[in-house]
């Protein structure tokens, strides 16, 4: 049996035991459509649509892709930002048997080109603006039918942005090289049939491919069924004890096409009919404030960076951001400063870390939001969840020890797409389940609270010696000139490796590498210590916000190597 000290923390109703409804992504939407027909579901740029409404919109969507010949089972690529037509389309593929496909907006050419290849997606829903990097690689592949939308298809006044291309009168578009016939998003929900042909759908059909880049770096697709997706939406949902079923209202600035927003800002949302608060860019700060002031939100799942602009932007403080009950914070480490720093200028919003992967739907760990909370730890395991800490042997060990964290739950993914030994390295059968070996190294306490020490293979060896980059950041962050931090390793001649440290400074700061390094010092044992110090304007980011890394640690090489 395992130990799971964990559980001496479940209590005020919020049980471990957890059986995820035996139900599908579109039928949930159903029942909140039934729940609460006229509550606000969508909001977008001032354009409200209720649960009524998008439900109507979601079938007739799936009517669309039926009327195209899309047949269940197959793969829809969905190409788009935070907006309406995103959620339309993504709740419609399901509706319609098929299999959605998120796909990152910042996608090259040969990136976009490489998942629609490895899903074999015949169907592409796309927003205008990107349509030219489709039309690149549009000969290359097999994509039968695009369904391409403007962000003013989803606003209440008339088209004033130019189309890259022309539609015809029927809603077909014309001056297209190749790669299938080109369908307008708008007339072509217009003229279908209220609703879709019904399809059979059960809880353990394939939903959605989610692209990650896991633990190896390859590029693979995690197979999500509609049963993780919802138990995910359900685990949350009980770990949110306080939540207010039919009366919050979350500001999605993540983006729903990596999994965090997918669930947390969108099928928790429809779960428990909370008003979705669209944001297209989550870059643009200024637009982030306005958004919550005007919305009165009271959800706001973030990630690190984001929360760490809104403490540093300049605006901020013209802002009301008290209506903020509650944020997750997750898909990468919380720093305590910015928790700090963003709980003072919400006045004390319950600003919370959670820990997941996109192989897990994602959410598997979240600090209590009804009990106490450990800062630096990612909480608990929710309901339904194991954990274990594993030696290098594969061998669970105790309280205090570090090693690489498994964990299992009915919200681990079927396995990757078409790549089985990928999906053999990445899971294992033992005590009774099925285990994900996630690729982080993790470390429990005596009550059962877990901490992520680092990702394993962002390990940093000096001199003989591990260094986790995050507890060097920890450090950085605490510098009051500092307002980004990443730590990296460079080779080193004598010692393996060292500590190279890249810094955005707060705006009007100025401070030289030996400050950097003498603070350090103060903290942290000496081979831990940066020994270069890099001065950045910013910091490359994936989509949802993470630090790259690996792209700053390459650029420092280059960069190196070139002097
Ligand atoms: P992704 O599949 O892109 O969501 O990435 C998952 C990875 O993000 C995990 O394996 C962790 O390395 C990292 N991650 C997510 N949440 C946290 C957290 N709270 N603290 C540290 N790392 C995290």
């Amino acid at each position: 049996s395992l130990a799971r000290p964990w559980l001496a923390h479940y209590e005020a109703g919020v049980p471990h035991e957890f059986t995820p409804s035996d139900t599908t992504l579109p039928a949930m939407l159903e029942r909140a459509a039934a729940r609460w027909p006229e509550r606000t579901a969508l909001e977008f740029l001032g354009a409200r649509t209720t649960y009524r409404e998008l439900l109507a919109q979601v079938q007739r969507f799936a009517s669309a892709l039926q009327s195209l010949g899309v047949q269940p089972g197959e793969r829809v690529s969905i190409m788009l930002p935070n907006c309406p037509q995103f959620v339309v389309a993504f709740y419609g593929t399901l509706m319609a048997g098929a299999v959605a496909v998120n796909t990152s907006p910042l996608y090259t050419p040969h990136e976009l080109q490489h998942q629609l290849q490895d899903s074999t997606s015949q169907t592409l829903v796309m927003l205008d603006a990107f349509f030219p990097r489709y039309q690149e690689i549009a000969a290359d592949v097999d994509v039968r039918r695009v369904i391409v939308t403007g962000i003013q298809d989803a606003l209440p006044f008339p088209k004033n942005i130019l189309y890259p291309i022309k539609a015809r009168k029927d809603g077909t578009w014309v001056n297209v090289r190749a790669g299938g016939t080109v369908h307008a998003f708008k007339p072509l929900l217009g003229r279908q049939a209220p609703r879709p042909a019904p399809v059979t759908l059960r809880a353990q059909d394939l939903a959605l491919l989610q692209y990650t880049g896991g633990t190896t770096g390859v590029p693979k697709g995690a197979m999500l069924t509609h049963r993780n997706l919802v138990a995910n939406s359900e685990q949350a949902r009980l770990w949110m004890s306080d939540l207010r079923e039919g009366q919050e209202v979350t500001l999605a600035a993540i983006p729903f096409f990596h999994v965090y927003g997918m669930t947390v800002a969108m099928n928790l949302s429809v779960l428990t009919g909370a008003t979705i608060v669209l944001v297209p860019n989550a870059r643009d700060i200024p637009m982030v404030l306005s958004q919550i002031q005007a919305s009165k939100a009271t959800l706001f799942p973030g990630v690190p960076t984001l929360y760490n602009a809104i403490n540093n932007h300049p605006e901020t403080p013209r802002f009301d951001l008290t209506s903020i009950r509650a944020c997750i914070s997750g898909s990468a480490p919380l720093m305590l400063e910015t928790a700090r720093r963003f709980r003072e200028i919400t006045n004390g919003a319950n600003l919370v870390e959670g820990y997941g992967l996109t192989e897990t739907s994602p959410v598997t760990h979240v600090n209590p939001i009804f009990g106490e909370q450990h800062e630096g730890s990612i909480g608990l395991p929710v309901p339904g969840v194991d954990a274990l800490i594993m030696n290098a042997q594969d061998e669970p060990v105790g309280p205090g020890e570090v090693g690489e964290l498994w964990v299992a739950g009915p919200q681990v993914m079927l396995g990757y797409w078409q790549k089985d030994e990928e999906t053999a390295r990445t899971m294992r059968e033992a005590y009774g389940r099925r285990w994900l070996l996630t690729g982080d190294m993790a470390v429990m306490d005596e009550g059962g609270y877990f901490r992520i020490v680092d990702r394993k293979k962002e390990l940093i060896i000096a001199g003989g010696f591990n260094i986790y980059p995050r507890e060097v950041e920890e450090v950085l962050m605490t510098h009051p000139a500092v307002m980004e931090a990443a730590a990296v390793g460079l080779p080193d001649e004598y010692r393996g490796e060292s500590v190279h440290a890249v810094l955005v400074l707060r705006p009007g700061q100025q401070v030289n590498e030996g400050d950097i390094m003498a603070h350090c010092r103060a903290q942290l044992s000496a081979y831990k210590v940066p020994r270069s110090v890099e001065f950045r304007a910013e910091l490359p980011k994936t989509a949802v916000g993470k630090i790259l890394r690996r792209q700053l640690a390459q650029e420092a090489r280059e960069a190196r190597e070139a002097s």
